[in-house]
C-alpha cells in the first residue's frame, strides 16, 4: 500500500512532561553530581564544575563534576585492577554467560527507568520524543546481538600449527584491557551503547566519557551499572570537557584503545596524540551525506521522504542527507516539494506536542550555521529558504530556521557538513555526474539512490565512496552489518555494529613453542 505524500513527515514530539525522579537525579540533593571511578562517586580534584542545559530552553538542568587528570589516572587503575585482579580473576576471565547475565540485567534496570533515561535524551540532548524512543530501544538490541556474537567469537588459542621440526605456533586472542568510548552529544544513549556493549563482551572494563553538552545519561547509566551488579572499576564514567578531561584520557598509556565519535580535527588530533604511546583507535567523524534522484523517481514522495532523514534530529545526524543530485527532468518539481517541506516542520520546543525542528546544542553549533548558511550563499548558492534565527514564544534556545539552496555542479557550495536543516540541491544531466560529484566529498559515512529501478539502484550505490550505501533509504542501521565511514569520516575498520566491531575490542598475538632441547 502506498503512502499518501502528506503522511510523510519529520521525526515529531510527543508532548513530554519532566518525570520526578528525572529531576530527583538532577538535583542530586543539592550536590553536583559526580563522577564514577572505581565504584565510587567522586567530585574531582579539579574542584570544577560545569552546567549541562536544556538547549531549548537555556534552563540549567544539573551541576556536574570534570575529572582531571588525578581522576583518570584512578580510573585507569581501576579498571586495570577489575580487568584482572591480583589473584587473577577479575572482568575478563568471568565466563562470558556470567557477562551476558550482568549486561542483560543492565538492560532490564535501563527499561524499568525508561522514562528517567528518555527525559535525558529530550531535555539534555534537545531531542523530539519520536526520536528518543527509537535510540531507547538501542540499548537492548545493541546488547542482544553482541551477547551472541561474544558467544560466537572464540577468545583465547587459535588452531595449532606446524612451523617447523618441532615447533608449534597459535593465535590468542584477548581483550585490550582499559579501553575509553568518547561520545559525542548528538546520540548518548544509542552511542554509549554502542560502545559498552561489544567492549565489555569481549572482556575489557571501559572508561566512558560524555560530551560536555549531554553528560546525565551515561551518569545514570553509571548508577545503573552499579546496581546490577558490574564489579566496581569494570565501568567508569567521567564526565568534563573535550579539551581536559579526553585530553587526559588520549595521554594515558594505560589506556589501551580508544572508540571516538566526533568531529574530524578532534579524532585526528586524538589519533596523534594516541599514537605516541601506542594507544590504538577508531574513529566516526562526521559526514556530508549525499542523495541522488533518478528522473523516474516520484520527485514530490522522494523530496519528502529526504526532507524527513536530512531533519533526523533537527540535521544533527553524521549519516544524513546535506547533499542532493536531482535529475534535471524532475528537478523543478522536486525543489517545490522539498522546499514545501522544510518551510512546514514546525519549529518548536522539543518536549512540545507536534515539535519537529527544535533548538541545536549550543551556541557554537548556532554560530556554526548561520556561518555556513552565509557561506553557501556566498559561493553562489541560490536560496531557497534562507534560514537565520529562529524565535519561540516563550523560550530562549538556540533555535534556527531551516535553510536550503539551488546550486550547480560547477561550484562546490557545500564543502563540509553543517549539523541542521541544511540541504543543497544540484540538478544535474544523468546518474554518472551525479555520483562523481556525491563522491568528490572528502566524507564518506552515508550516501543514497532513490529511483524505481532496484537493479540500477543497487549498481549505482556500490560506487558510492561512503560506508553505508543506500537504495530508496537513509539513515539505516542494522546490527549484523557495518556502520562506518570512509575518507575522513572513520576508520580503520568496517565500524560499528558487527562482528568486526567486536574483534576491534580485541587483539590477537602469536604464541610460538619449541621443544626443550638444550
Ligand atoms: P562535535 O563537533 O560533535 O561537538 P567534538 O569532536 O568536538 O564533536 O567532540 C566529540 C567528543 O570529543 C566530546 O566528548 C568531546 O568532549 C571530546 N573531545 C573534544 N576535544 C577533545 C580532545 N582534545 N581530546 C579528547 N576528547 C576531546
Amino acid at each position: 500500500m502506498s503512502i499518501a505524500n502528506s503522511e510523510i513527515q519529520s521525526l515529531t514530539a510527543s508532548q513530554f512532561e519532566r518525570p520526578q525522579k528525572f529531576a530527583e537525579f538532577c538535583n542530586n540533593g543539592g550536590s553536583p553530581l559526580g563522577g564514577l571511578i572505581n565504584g565510587q562517586t567522586v567530585a574531582g580534584t579539579m574542584n570544577a564544575t560545569f552546567e549541562t542545559i536544556d538547549p531549548g530552553s537555556h534552563q540549567t538542568l544539573a551541576t556536574v563534576c570534570e575529572m582531571g587528570a588525578a581522576e583518570v589516572d584512578a580510573a585507569v587503575r581501576g579498571a586495570q585492577n577489575a580487568y584482572l585482579n591480583a589473584d587473577g580473576t577479575g572482568w575478563r576471565n568471568q565466563p562470558v554467560e556470567e557477562k551476558i547475565a550482568t549486561v542483560m540485567k543492565f538492560v532490564e534496570l535501563c527499561e524499568r527507568d525508561r522514562d528517567i533515561l528518555l527525559a535525558c535524551e529530550i531535555f539534555d540532548g534537545g531531542k523530539v520524543s519520536e526520536l528518543a524512543e527509537g535510540d531507547f530501544g538501542q540499548i537492548r538490541a545493541c546488547a542482544e546481538y553482541f551477547s551472541e556474537v561474544a558467544r560466537r567469537i572464540p577468545m583465547g588459542d587459535g588452531d595449532s600449527l606446524e612451523v617447523g621440526p618441532g615447533v608449534h605456533g597459535f593465535s590468542y586472542r584477548e581483550p585490550w584491557g582499559v579501553v575509553a568510548g568518547i561520545i559525542p552529544w548528538n546520540y548518548p544513549i544509542v552511542l554509549t551503547s554502542w560502545f559498552i556493549f561489544p567492549a565489555l563482551l569481549a572482556g575489557n572494563c571501559v572508561l566512558i566519557k560524555p560530551a560536555e553538552d549531554t553528560p546525565l545519561s551515561a551518569l545514570y547509566m553509571g548508577k545503573l551499572a552499579e546496581e546490577a551488579g558490574f564489579p566496581p572499576g569494570v565501568i567508569n564514567v567521567l564526565p568534563g570537557r573535550g579539551e581536559l578531561t579526553g585530553q587526559f584520557i588520549a595521554e594515558h598509556p594505560g589506556v589501551r584503545f580508544i572508540s571516538f565519535t566526533g568531529s574530524p580535527g578532534i579524532g585526528q588530533h586524538i589519533l596523534r596524540t594516541c599514537d605516541r604511546h601506542g594507544t590504538r583507535m577508531k574513529r566516526e567523524m562526521g559526514g556530508n551525506g549525499s542523495a541522488i534522484v533518478l528522473a523516474d523517481a516520484d520527485p514530490i514522495a522522494v523530496a519528502r521522504k529526504i526532507g524527513r532523514y536530512t531533519n533526523q534530529h533537527f540535521g544533527q545526524t553524521c549519516c544524513t542527507i546535506h547533499r542532493v543530485f536531482v535529475d534535471r527532468k524532475i528537478a523543478d518539481d522536486f525543489i517545490d516539494a522539498q522546499r514545501d517541506f522544510f518551510q512546514t516542520l514546525k519549529i518548536g520546543y522539543q518536549a512540545d506536542q507536534g515539535t519537529q525542528l527544535g533548538a541545536v546544542i549550543n551556541s557554537t553549533q548556532q554560530d556554526r550555521i548561520l556561518s555556513a548558511q552565509q557561506q553557501t550563499s556566498l559561493r553562489g548558492g541560490s536560496p531557497l529558504l534562507s534560514g537565520g534565527v529562529a524565535e519561540v514564544e516563550g523560550r530562549s534556545g538556540y533555535y534556527l530556521k531551516p535553510a536550503l539552496f539551488k546550486t550547480e555542479p560547477e561550484i562546490d557550495c557545500n564543502p563540509s557538513e553543517v549539523f541542521h536543516a541544511f540541504a543543497t540541491i544540484c540538478p544535474v544531466n544523468d546518474a554518472e555526474q551525479a555520483l562523481t560529484l556525491a563522491n568528490q566529498s572528502p566524507y564518506g559515512l552515508g550516501a543514497s539512490v532513490w529511483t524505481q529501478d532496484i537493479e540500477q539502484g543497487v549498481a549505482i550505490s556500490k560506487r558510492f565512496r561512503d560506508g553505508t550505501c543506500q537504495v530508496n533509504c537513509h539513515n539505516q542501521i542494522a546490527y549484523g552489518l557495518p556502520y562506518g565511514g570512509q575518507g575522513i569520516s572513520g576508520g580503520p575498520g568496517a565500524g560499528v555494529n558487527c562482528e568486526e566491531t567486536f574483534t576491534d575490542y580485541t587483539q590477537v598475538k602469536a604464541v610460538y613453542v619449541s621443544q626443550y632441547d638444550a
